[in-house]
């Protein structure tokens, strides 16, 4: 643990200097935050020489690991012969080219195109001023609602944080109006006594039908859905939801946007989580896993009908008047080149590696969901969770002021593991390129923890 009391250190420099995002701020205070220096695998060092291996690949991004060397080695490349450039006023690098090219190959679609962002969030936003743009040339001004799910992550800039259905943003004044959050799909928390989970899907689908019928098709701009919710704390929905909710939202011509930023680029042994469950949305939202996370990049990929619709109502205008200076930044479209062969489509793809790895991760989780303080397990491919409760029949959860999931992850640290408290949940979504030695590490660091957390609070 650093050492809070050195006025030098690093922890003192990085609090008296920086703020952190999403930290819970007396862990920080009372244990001190962590400066890194460099990563080599699926592990992390610290300025005091620790080692951790990093169970949530960074954000859930450096899934190739931290010293990936083709990566570093197309940045370099990239940088040494065009180190920078934008993509307005019909300029454009020939590696962006070439990236919108990939990603079209990698989409479901035959015709789509591509936007660039620098950011989940911003690809997020992105998408919504598309959608309100396409709507009101096309004679549909108030079709600006959007619909999302409670315990969504959508992101963090204004849109996307009302996108996100999470209590949090309410200190913000968030969300803004017209931002409609349908029940989170997650059957073990939100099914009521007594009833099936076909029964739960139903009341989904009603509350959706409801929805629409309350508001008015004519109100509604989209409807935005990870596959698996990432951030939420890792929740697969219930089983047949998108199959039932899907033709609802079609019927009204609702337009259905995937956001891809977890799911996409491999994490569930598909390229898209939409693959997992069998649609085909009308467009994409990528970042993430999309460069590794070796760049900051996100993209809107939109598919035949909404790009034809999209060209015609710019037409219209003569310009799409949206961008941002580092949209499809030639270096990270390197990367993501490059990382799109690494992960998909290359020799050996890390995809693969994924698909090897699942069982053994799932069976961990499925083991620890023994643990009478663990309500539930739940995942898809490399994505999943592990729930404390209190009471395990009852599904109580601890008290809220014991910060039962912070203590989990903190004794975790010290015990060089990094996973992720998400509300009561620990989180884990580890490297493509975890030996499965690590990953059995990875179990056995996690079981201590929760053995003396939980003795802890009930001794
Ligand atoms: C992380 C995330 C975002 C936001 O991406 P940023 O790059 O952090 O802005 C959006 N959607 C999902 C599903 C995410 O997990």
């Amino acid at each position: 643990m650093p050492d809070t009391t050195l006025p030098n250190s690093w922890d003192a420099r990085a609090k008296g200097t920086s703020f952190f995002g999403f930290t819970d701020l007396p862990s920080i205070r009372d244990r001190g935050a962590i400066v890194l220096t460099h990563g080599q695998g699926s592990h992390v060092y610290d300025t005091d020489g620790n080692r951790y291996l990093d169970g949530n690949s960074g954000l859930w991004n450096m899934v190739a690991g931290f010293d990936h060397p083709g990566l570093t080695k197309a940045a370099q490349d990239q940088y040494a012969r065009f180190p920078g450039y934008h993509a307005f006023f019909g300029r454009m690098a020939d590696t962006t080219v070439q990236l919108s090219e990939t990603l079209v190959d990698l989409s479901p679609y035959d015709d789509g195109r591509v936007f660039y962002t620098n950011s989940g969030s911003e690809a997020n936003d992105t998408m919504v001023k598309m959608l309100w743009l396409l709507h009101a040339a096309e004679g549909n001004p108030n079709k600006r609602k959007v619909i999302t799910r409670t315990n969504a992550y959508h992101g963090v800039t204004a849109v996307s944080a009302s996108m996100t259905g999470k209590p949090y943003n309410a200190v913000f004044g968030l969300p803004l109006p017209g931002f409609l959050h349908l029940t989170c799909p997650h059957y073990w928390r939100e099914g009521r006594d007594g009833e099936s989970e076909a029964d739960f899907l139903a009341r989904l689908v009603d509350e959706l039908e409801a929805m629409i019928a309350l508001e008015g098709v004519d109100t509604i701009a989209g409807f935005f859905a990870e596959p698996v919710m990432g951030a939420g704390g890792v929740i697969p929905p219930v089983d047949g939801y998108f199959d039932a909710m899907l033709p609802v939202l079609r019927r009204h011509g609702i337009p259905v946007v995937s956001d891809e930023v977890i799911c996409g680029f491999g994490r569930t042994g598909n390229v898209w989580g939409c693959e997992e469950y069998g649609f085909v949305p009308d467009a994409i939202v990528a970042s993430k896993a999309m460069t590794a996370g070796y760049f900051p990049m996100g993209a809107v990929i939109l598919g035949d009908e909404l790009a034809d619709r999209l060209q015609r109502a710019t037409d219209a205008i003569e310009e799409f008047p949206h961008g941002f200076t580092a949209s499809g930044h030639p270096v990270g479209c390197a990367v993501a080149l490059k990382a799109a062969e690494v992960i998909l489509t290359g020799p050996d793809p890390l995809i693969d590696r994924v698909r090897a790895l699942t069982p053994r991760f799932q069976q961990g989780l499925k083991d620890l969901a023994d643990h009478p303080h663990i309500g539930e397990w739940r995942g898809v491919g490399l994505m999943g969770a592990l729930e404390a409760v209190k009471d395990k029949a009852t599904k109580t959860p601890w008290d809220g002021h014991l910060s039962v999931s912070e203590r989990i992850a903190n004794t975790c640290t010290d015990h060089g593991l990094i996973c992720r408290p998400l509300g009561q949940a620990i989180v884990l979504c580890p490297t493509f390129v975890m030996t499965d030695a690590e990953m059995d590490e990875m179990f056995t660091k996690l079981k201590a923890a929760l053995d003396q957390v939980f003795d802890g609070l009930t001794a």
